[in-house]
């Protein structure tokens, strides 16, 4: 004999009941016991016709009026019409007495609990008496069987207690009288020794199951539902939540009594004593294993067996110098409450004595302040106690595990990714059976919370970056390819879910939750609303993932303005854009403490040199203890193309215009030209190789006349070249009679840094530096004679994007 039980989630409509039916129909030849509960939204509907009577709002009817349309449609849908009329009339005689029920609570302007319970008993009684005429309607040999005839509460309305001993001897002698193979029950509702209708609880169907089975020592519980089992996580919440195959009685419970709703908490006990196996089953996808819920089998392989949330408390603090050393405080705390029928989710108290704090249900948070004052009125006249300390809109989760106890640093393994995702956590607590680890932590967090804490204890494996880019001109838009282009060879070999989430450029901004789809995100982006980087930085804290990392590809002072935010919410940036780096020695520094403090990595290798690792190389000296003394570089990948390429038979405009058509200049070219940009350059070397020092510190002999230097826009720059080109040539035969090329060069040293033009004779480093290519050579106390030498190509959108793609992996690993 097995009980099988099927929640709203499966009859909600004909089609669903159908799909159950079939389950059935598939088992038939055991005897079963099948309990359904309403048809799925019911209950909560009833609640809110009922209360909306309780208030004299007349909507009241309206709402009964849906619970009306609901079943008969069900009926019409389900049964054959010639069979329909009985059917319906009987329905409707119910529906009426329903009716009068709700008039009643109308007229009176109030609900009793009692009153309350009889009439949300009316939702299980109608469903499990079509799904009965259904069955027999199909042919099946079933019976319908009112649970109320059976299962023997006390009148504690809304959560009645079952007793036992009646209920399982009503059982008993149902089971031994009763002859057809299948018996259909309503779960949640049960009577009164009096013979008053009371209910077991929201999701209290569960419960009802595991009674009838306890009493009958079934072979099985089997739940039915909307989802294959028992998850590692909400699967509502956490996409890579995976069914539990087997997992303990215990290890269960501490899962649904910390909100796993898939199973309704007390359920477990009543067939837990009788060792008699639960198992949820999908009812959409039969063929899915489900969980096995089992008496406790020795599981070494998961340690942290899931991770469940509770997502509506209120954490209530009760503290004050009094509390010190005086038995006897904690329990009138307890008492008060437990008196009031309010349960304690959690407790915590400090070591000193000074302070306790417990969590309850948000909506009992106003009530159990009030009786919680009241309890220690005296205390709080005398400022021995303060006034009870309220803080709402909070939320539970808990790590649970069998095998936690055995396991060092699991705890500190989820706070610091907690710490590390910005989760801030307002108070903790161990379970004494060390099978559950719980942080308070805010509402609005619990996503992200749930989805790091899956990744970190589930999906070694995979991790998920949340990227955000902002500009996509010729940089960006290389790095978006880039990344289209290496997403499956990045989850592959080195476990990184990279997926762009936001994308931004001047004009217009696109987001997409679950990952831009990357062939089309210029369509897209045309297609989005309008830009703002203020908004855009909202955006990314709504969507509150973990991983989340800010991209900027501009050269804009307003967006490197709003990096400290980012920050502060514990989101990585990863920028090419130098102004953040470059401008006021505190500004960079505060970003790198605000990078610190909140654990969130600031990169920007791209800075100097585009792909070229020299600013991660530099970071490895200085770490490793070595000390910078000068350093000699050609850092402009677009001053070295034009001097390259700038000869007598060309003109110097000409080649700074295919200089910046072939993208190798910053957007203004005489960023370049000036110097500023080797300036910004060799400031961040200098600040990264810990010296103090200011743009303004730097000489810079410029090579350009004062015309061009003053220029106000690029057309007026290039007419100023275009005046000045004798200049430029003779700064060019000059060099040559000399056998010397140009080189722009930056140098620092002895804490001095300088920028200009130079020329280089053969035989030196710099001499046969090809294209766009960049050098840097380190002097340090270690690289003494020879220096460190990084060359490469400097500039270029394709090495810049793949400079910063390398960055976004660092924060991969990280
Ligand atoms: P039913 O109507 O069948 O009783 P419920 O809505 O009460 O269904 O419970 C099933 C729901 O429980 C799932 O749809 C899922 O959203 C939720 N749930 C929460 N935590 C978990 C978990 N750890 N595993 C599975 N489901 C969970
Ligand atoms: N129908 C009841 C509820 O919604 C009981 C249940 O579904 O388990 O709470
Ligand atoms: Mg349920």
């Amino acid at each position: 004999m097995k009980v099988l039980k099927f929640g709203g989630t499966s009859v909600a409509h004909a089609d669903q009941i159908k799909q159950v039916k079939d389950i059935i129909a598939g088992q038939a030849s055991e005897r079963m016991f099948v309990v359904v509960s309403a048809l799925g939204g019911i209950t909560d509907l009833l609640i809110k016709a009922a209360e909306s009577a309780a208030r004299r709002d007349e909507r009241y009817s309206d709402i009964a009026r849906e619970v009306e349309k609901r079943h008969i449609e069900t009926i019409k849908t389900l049964i054959p019409v010639t069979k329909q009329s009985g059917i319906l009339s009987r329905v409707k005689a119910e529906l009426n007495t329903l009716d009068t029920l709700l008039e009643g609570a109308f007229l009176i302007g109030e609900i009793t609990p009692r009153l309350l319970d009889k009439i949300v008993s009316y939702g299980e009684l109608l469903s499990s008496f079509i799904i009965s005429q259904f069955f027999v309607s199909e042919g099946l040999d079933a019976v319908l069987k009112d649970s109320r005839e059976l299962i023997i509460t006390d009148e504690s309305y809304g959560k009645a207690a079952v007793d036992f001993d009646v209920s399982n001897s009503n059982c008993h002698d149902y089971f031994e009288k009763a002859k057809e193979k299948i018996t259909i029950l309503p779960g949640f509702v049960a009577s009164s020794s009096e013979g008053n209708a009371t209910t077991l609880g929201r999701g209290g169907s569960d419960y009802t199951a595991a009674v009838i089975a306890g009493a009958l020592d079934a072979k099985v519980l089997e739940i039915w539902t909307d989802v294959s089992g028992m998850y590692t996580a909400n699967p509502k919440l956490v996409k890579q939540a995976k069914a539990i195959t087997h997992i303990s009685y215990e290890e269960a419970m501490e899962l649904s009594h910390f909100g796993a709703k898939v199973l309704y908490p007390p359920t477990i006990q009543p067939v837990l004593v009788k060792g008699i196996p639960i198992i949820i089953k999908n009812t959409f996808r039969d063929s899915d294993p489900g969980t096995r819920i089992e008496l406790n089998k020795e599981d070494t392989e998961h340690t942290v067996r899931g991770i469940s949330h509770v997502p509506s408390i209120a954490l209530l603090t009760l503290e004050g110098p009094g509390m010190i050393g005086i038995p006897g405080i904690s329990k009138r705390f307890f008492e008060v409450l437990s008196l009031a029928q309010i349960s304690v989710v959690l407790i915590t108290q400090a070591s000193s004595e000074h302070s306790i704090c417990i969590g309850v249900a948000d909506e009992d948070a106003k009530f159990a302040e009030k009786l919680v004052n009241e309890a220690f009125a005296y205390e709080i006249a005398a400022s021995k106690i303060k006034p009870v300390i309220v803080e709402e809109d909070l939320a539970i989760i808990a790590l649970v595990g069998e095998q936690m106890k055995s396991h060092q640093g699991l705890s500190g393994k989820m706070f610091s990714t907690l710490g590390k995702n910005n989760v801030n956590i307002r108070a903790i607590a161990q379970g004494a059976s060390e099978r559950n680890i719980s942080a308070v932590i805010r509402k609005e967090d619990v996503k992200k919370a749930l989805n790091s804490l899956h990744e970190e204890f589930f999906e070694e494996n995979i991790k998920q970056l949340n990227l955000f880019v902002m500009g996509v001109g010729n940089v960006g838009s290389k790095l978006i390819r880039q990344i289209e282009q290496q997403q499956t060879y990045l989850k592959k070999n080195l476990k990184l879910n990279v997926r762009v989430i936001g994308i931004s450029n001047s004009r217009t901004m696109c987001f997409d939750e679950e990952g831009i789809p990357l062939r089309k995100w210029e369509e897209l982006l045309t297609k989005g609303q309008k830009a703002n980087a203020v908004e855009f930085f909202n955006k990314v804290l709504e969507f509150n993932f973990r991983n989340s990392i800010f991209i900027d590809n501009t050269a804009s002072p307003d967006v490197a303005d709003i990096y400290e935010n980012y920050l502060q919410n514990s989101i990585s940036v990863v920028t090419c854009n130098k102004i953040a780096c470059s401008s006021d020695l505190d500004k960079y520094l505060r970003l790198k403490e605000v990078s610190r403090e909140y654990n969130a990595p600031f990169l920007f290798e791209t800075n100097v040199g585009a792909g070229l690792p020299i600013i991660d190389t530099l970071k490895h000296l200085i770490a490793s203890g070595d000390k910078v003394r000068k350093i000699q570089a050609v850092l402009s990948g677009s001053l070295n193309f034009v001097f390259n390429n700038f000869n007598s038979d060309t003109t110097f405009s000409g080649i700074v215009r295919r200089a910046q058509e072939e993208g190798y200049t910053e957007p203004d070219p005489k960023i370049d030209l000036s110097g500023i940009d080797v300036m910004r350059k060799i400031l961040i070397l200098a600040r990264e190789s810990g010296y103090s020092i200011d743009i303004n510190d730097i000489k810079n002999e410029s090579f350009l006349p004062e015309e061009s230097l003053s220029t106000k826009n690029t057309e007026a720059f290039y007419a100023s070249l275009e005046r000045n080109e004798k200049g430029f040539q003779e700064l060019y035969t000059q060099a040559e009679k000399e056998g010397c090329k140009l080189k722009y060069v930056a140098q620092f040293e002895d804490g001095e840094a300088s920028v200009g033009l130079q020329q280089i004779p053969e035989g030196h480093d710099f001499y046969k530096l090809e294209g766009s290519d960049n050098i840097v050579l380190f002097f340090t106390d270690r690289y003494t004679e020879q220096p460190l030498v990084v060359k490469g190509a400097g500039a270029g959108a394709d090495v810049t994007a793949s400079g910063i793609f390398a960055d976004i992996i660092r924060i991969g690993n990280f």
